[in-house]
């Protein structure tokens, strides 16, 4: 008899974001001629950089001659960008990385989700709250949580570090001894940052209890503010207990072209049952080579392109499109008097419902009274219940409008 992974059967349905679209539907339906605007879901909508589409034409005229053409190229991908990103993402910061400390990938999503595979079962994970989903239902996947608290709406064996108004968005340090700890900042779905400082704190904390970090900065290319660490290696001692995902799904709309990469540092360390030091380097690697078999090469070469001045000069303009965006949103949330977070270094606005109100009950405010669409906090976490997230991907005009219609709207 064929037996499946029991662990799928702890998954909650993610109905976020079917949810959304379910009560969207039907809103237009029984109001055909109201225009919904829709801030909502983390993607992009401007088109990719000129200069991205120059280097995908001369790849692909590559491609068709025999002389150059391209089969299967190296699992970690090719040194042409991997050279590039050494130099433009981290020499220029200060850091030392090694061209067999970064690997290639079609997305931090993966990354994030296919990480874990290489630690045992028996690690403690700790997660932000409210997090980007992937991190904790991947461990759930693989048997590293117990059930699900329908009262609590969290998995026992998780701990969960709240990071809300209260605490300014500074989750606390755990107060038991955690293994492998996510974090990811500038921060999905709360738009906030962690000061140098405070991240000097994790990596410490990593240190003394020989745990690991598994830093998200799939967001950094957004960051305006000074003494925000673009890479967490710009934290002392962080290549002996990070590894850093990073992608170019936002920094420069390839949410559709797909590309990323994660550095593994060839110091970091993890640990058999009788205490002998194993390179997660080499495992990664190996993993890897097992089981993927690289970006293709029109891809990296599109990512490439980023890195040229022409590149760097378009994708700027974008995010900084973006960044106005955020701008508006902010401001505009804070005329209507509300009170928000995030923003600043980051594509996403968090903001706090009104009282009496719950995250999905806001929501059907919004579409009903502004026509306007956001996500419930509480889909990202029970920490996210009372909040609210707006995203900056949507066009200015929908933008200025969004936020006309949410002062114009009764509290
Ligand atoms: N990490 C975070 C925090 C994200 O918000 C997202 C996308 O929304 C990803 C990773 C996924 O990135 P990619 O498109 O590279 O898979």
């Amino acid at each position: 008899m064929i037996k499946i992974n029991e662990n799928y059967l702890k998954l909650q349905d993610s109905y976020l974001f079917s949810t959304i679209a379910k009560k969207v539907e039907t809103y237009q339906k029984e109001n055909p001629n109201k225009k919904i605007i829709k801030l909502g879901i983390g993607d992009v909508t401007l088109p990719l950089a000129k200069k991205i589409g120059e280097e995908i034409d001369k790849a692909t005229q590559e491609m068709l001659k025999r002389e150059t053409f391209k089969g299967y190229g190296p699992e970690q991908g090719y040194d042409f960008l991997k050279e590039k990103i050494i130099e433009m993402e981290y020499k220029k910061r200060g850091i030392e990385i090694q061209i067999d400390e970064i690997f290639i990938s079609d997305g931090a999503k993966c990354d994030t989700a296919n990480i874990q595979e290489l630690f045992s079962d028996d690690n403690i994970i700790a997660i932000t709250d409210p997090v980007y989903p992937v991190y904790l239902d991947t461990n759930i996947m693989a048997g590293r949580t117990g059930n699900y608290n329908k009262t609590t709406d969290t998995y026992e064996n998780v701990v969960y570090m709240p990071a809300n108004a209260e605490n300014n968005f500074i989750p606390e340090l755990p107060n038991k001894k955690v293994d492998m700890i996510y974090l990811c900042f500038p921060n999905n779905p709360t738009g906030t940052v962690l000061k140098k400082q405070e991240l000097k704190k994790w990596v410490e904390y990593a240190k003394n209890n020989k745990s690991i970090i598994l830093f998200d900065s799939a967001y950094e290319a957004f960051i305006t503010e000074e003494d925000i660490a673009h890479s967490i290696y710009e934290i002392e001692g962080a290549k002996d207990v990070c590894i850093e995902f990073r992608s170019f799904s936002k920094t420069a709309g390839f949410t559709g072209v797909r590309c990323a990469y994660t550095i593994v540092p060839k110091q970091l360390k993890a640990y058999t049952k009788q205490g002998e030091e194993i390179s997660i380097n080499k495992l990664w690697n190996r993993r890897q080579c097992t089981k993927f078999n690289g970006v293709s090469y029109i891809t990296q070469r599109a990512a490439q392109a980023i890195y040229t001045e022409e590149g760097q000069k378009q994708i700027k303009e974008n995010i900084n499109y973006y960044m106005e965006n955020a701008k508006i949103i902010l401001e505009g949330l804070k005329q209507a008097g509300y009170e928000v977070f995030g923003g600043k270094n980051a594509p996403y606005i968090w903001l706090k419902v009104p009282k009496n109100y719950t995250s999905w009950e806001f929501f059907d405010k919004l579409l009903e009274k502004a026509n306007v669409v956001g996500t419930p906090g509480v889909g990202f976490g029970p920490s996210g219940e009372g909040y609210f997230r707006l995203t900056a991907f949507g066009s200015r005009q929908n933008t200025v409008e969004a936020m006309q219609r949410i002062k114009n709207m009764e509290k």
